[in-house]
């Protein structure tokens, strides 16, 4: 299996009829760089930047942050890497970060929210990125943005901190990118609000797809409602799209689903040309994706959303079955 995966890394990942897709790596520790090799991944789509954090016992100092950044760069090359911003809170808590309870931590205090409230701790991590980059290119994404005020409180601090490290004579970012990870489905209707603003849009779907069925990810017994593959999802990633070609927003899917070469199937039929994803789903996506006419499955796909009405998955695996695309994730 792994010499089959090997042998497909250096194909291009370009559909049968000719569409070329992106398929970058979900990573978060420098351990995970070796993967971006083994699996010919176009770069790296979401680097988790709270790992650091998590798997040490106090908090990492500026100078850890910039030697992890830079080693993340430095292996990358040329390909591209966002990095994405903290992402504490909900089931990632740093000990003693709070002293309240919450009922539903997946719903509190976390992620930008939790960093906009703690600036100091987010202003440091946001310089180290900026001295990371080293005057080469640098994209940033903030995650679980749930309101445009949110992306430009977080994108403003950024920006501080370029000028800061630039009055202090260090070099700015050549090229700057600011993005913004939509995991509330609200931020789906707040896009227009960002447009201008907001260098591309990355679509969390493990905390969307629980948020959009209010379904909680840690939880067992209602697992089953946790399906990207249904109608209500797919209407919604579809309006999401078209709200992202409106307003001329690159768009890019991560999560972990976006490794399976079903929930990937759909993805692409929707209209994504970017997914990214752990380093398991690369070989299997790739050769899903070799096996496609996408123009072809697109077209039985929005059919399937809108004017059918069988078991949705049953109807795209028996789409997936006439078109002869390869599903097999092993
Ligand atoms: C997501 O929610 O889809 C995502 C990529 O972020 P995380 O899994 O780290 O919450
Ligand atoms: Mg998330």
């Amino acid at each position: 299996r792994q010499a089959a995966f090997q042998a497909l890394r250096d194909q291009p990942s370009r559909t049968r009829d000719g569409v070329d897709i992106k398929l970058m790596l979900n990573a978060g520790l420098a351990i995970d760089l070796e993967s971006m090799d083994a699996t010919g991944a176009d770069g790296i789509g979401l680097f988790r930047t709270e790992f650091q954090f998590l798997v040490s016992d106090t908090l990492p100092k500026m100078e850890a942050q910039i030697d992890l950044y830079r080693e993340v760069l430095d292996h990358a090359g040329s390909r591209p890497v966002h990095f994405r911003t903290l992402d504490l809170g909900g089931d990632k808590l740093l000990p003693n970060a709070t002293d309240q309870f919450e009922e539903n931590p997946a719903l509190g205090w976390r992620s930008i929210r939790f960093a906009l409230d703690r600036p100091g701790l987010f202003r440091r991590q946001l310089r180290a990125l900026v001295r990371a980059a080293d005057g080469g290119p640098l994209s940033v994404m903030f995650p679980m943005v749930t309101i445009a005020e949110e992306f430009f409180e977080a994108k403003a601090l950024l920006l501080d901190e370029i000028e800061w490290s630039k009055q202090r004579g260090f070099a700015e970012p050549i090229e700057l990118r600011v993005g913004a990870m939509l995991e509330a489905p609200a931020f789906a209707y707040g896009l227009e609000d960002v447009a201008g603003e907001v260098d591309f849009i990355s679509v969390g779907t493990n905390d969307l797809l629980q948020f959009f069925h209010a379904a909680d990810r840690m939880v067992p017994r209602v697992s089953e409602r946790y399906d990207l593959v249904s109608r209500p999802v797919m209407r919604f990633l579809e309006f999401t799209l078209n709200e992202c070609n409106r307003l001329g927003i690159p768009v890019s899917v991560c999560g972990e689903v976006a490794s399976r070469p079903v929930e990937a199937l759909c993805l692409l039929g929707l209209g994504f040309r970017t997914l990214s994803m752990p380093a398991a789903g690369i070989g299997p996506v790739k050769r899903m994706l070799r096996s496609l006419d996408l123009g072809a499955f697109s077209e039985a796909l929005k059919t399937a959303v809108h004017t059918s009405n069988g078991e949705f998955r049953n109807e795209v695996l028996a789409i997936a079955e006439l078109q002869k695309i390869v599903l097999t994730d092993s």
